[in-house]
């Protein structure tokens, strides 16, 4: 074997092994000259009900980028529903952005029969890279998706929804720390301004919480400024201001071993997804006596709004589901400091248990 091949050969390898870890079900790969569509859908499992998860376009580096990035961001689906109870698998697509997409309405028509090729084992949505627009386009080839006009009941912008889950999580965290029954008064510190942000910092404000916010987008943290009088501070500040509360709402991987000895606040709390550059910073989170809440568990709002509109068609629902996180967050906390394991390995047996307690039934009922 030349070395290119050899170099292919063993990428392929752990890739495999990788996906046999984290207990995959199946992995689509469906390519569309045509079109220019490179699509990648790996659903990994199904015990709970059809697999839910994003529909990502993104410029990878390469193939094996792509199917390491859809992997790692299904299994956490799969969590994220487990320990929230969504009646959802998890599951997430990814599409390698070309160098131009010269008919977008047929890539994304392209990519809608691939969806429905799966006959509702998989159920796509909106995430980085995709918008509404698109998911009108996916809608016309097949039902199995989130986020149209015509599947839609809800706000199609599912951020309003994953705030209102985070705050409940900080409510959670607030109790559980401090004996303290809302966040009036606390100081928190939001990084980000985006979509999260303006939605938490104006839930949070309405309950007289003290903002700190920063963002490198003047316009997003000005308009927040303006309607909720937060104080601004540096995007390096941020993790060193002097609060009770610390919510990541912009990037992955911001607790690292740069930003975590600059953390002041007791409680991290916010929806951005994979904060922890390493899993093993969970421990570390959990010996410094920082109460993390894991991204996955506290920033499933969206999910769980999108997924009962889906499911049940009744926009009523959500904001109760929405509101369970509140009790799911607190045994969380109470769970963890009973085993004195880092919250993140307890979201996790969590999620863990529920999958396994439904295989169980499942096998009864066969
Ligand atoms: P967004 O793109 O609307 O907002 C992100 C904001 O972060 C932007 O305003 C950007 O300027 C800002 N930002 C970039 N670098 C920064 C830095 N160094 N410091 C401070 N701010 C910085 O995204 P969003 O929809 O608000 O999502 C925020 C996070 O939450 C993302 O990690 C996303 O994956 C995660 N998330 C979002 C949802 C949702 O419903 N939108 C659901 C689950 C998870």
């Amino acid at each position: 074997m030349n070395n290119k091949l050899s170099a292919d050969y063993y990428r392929y390898e752990s890739l495999h092994r990788y996906a046999r870890q984290l207990g995959f079900g199946a992995i689509h790969h469906k390519i569309d000259p045509k079109t220019g569509l490179n699509a990648v859908i790996a659903i990994h499992d199904t015990t709970l009900g059809p697999a839910l998860g994003g529909c990502r376009l993104y410029n990878y580096r390469s193939i094996s980028a792509a199917i390491k990035d859809v992997l790692s961001l299904a299994h956490l689906m799969t969590l994220k529903s487990a320990f929230n109870d969504v009646p959802h698998g998890g599951a997430k697509s990814v599409l390698l952005k070309p160098q131009q997409i010269a008919d977008r309405k047929a890539y994304f028509r392209a990519f809608g029969d691939f969806v429905h090729e799966l006959n509702g084992r998989y159920i796509t949505a909106i995430d980085v890279g995709t918008s509404t627009e698109d998911m009108d386009i996916i809608a016309e080839r097949t039902p199995y998706v989130i986020g149209a006009a015509k599947t839609h009941l809800n706000e199609r912008d599912p951020s309003p929804s994953t705030a209102l889950g985070v705050m409940h999580g900080i409510e959670a965290a607030l109790l559980f720390k401090f004996k303290q029954h809302n966040p009036e008064g606390v100081r928190i510190a939001i990084q980000g301004a985006g979509h999260v942000g303006y939605h938490l910092a104006k839930l949070l404000s309405q309950r007289g919480a003290q903002l700190i916010m920063c963002d490198p987008n003047q316009a997003s943290l000005q308009r927040c400024i303006t309607e909720f009088n937060v104080e601004a501070v540096s995007s390096e500040e941020i993790y060193s201001v002097d609060c009770r509360v610390f919510a990541p709402c912009a990037l992955g991987g911001v607790l690292n071993a740069g930003t975590i000895p600059q953390i002041k606040a007791p409680i991290i709390a916010g929806s951005a997804n994979s904060q922890l550059a390493h899993r093993l910073f969970g421990k570390v989170l959990h010996h410094k006596g920082i109460l993390y809440a894991p991204d996955f568990a506290i920033n499933a709002g969206g999910l769980i709004s999108a997924a009962i509109d889906y499911t049940y068609r009744d926009p009523r629902m959500a904001d109760a589901k929405i509101a369970k996180m509140y009790d799911n967050m607190l045994g969380l906390f109470e769970r963890s400091h009973r085993e004195n394991l880092p919250t993140t390995q307890v979201a996790e047996m969590i999620a863990i248990e529920k999958l396994i307690s439904k295989r169980n039934c499942m096998e009864k009922i066969e």
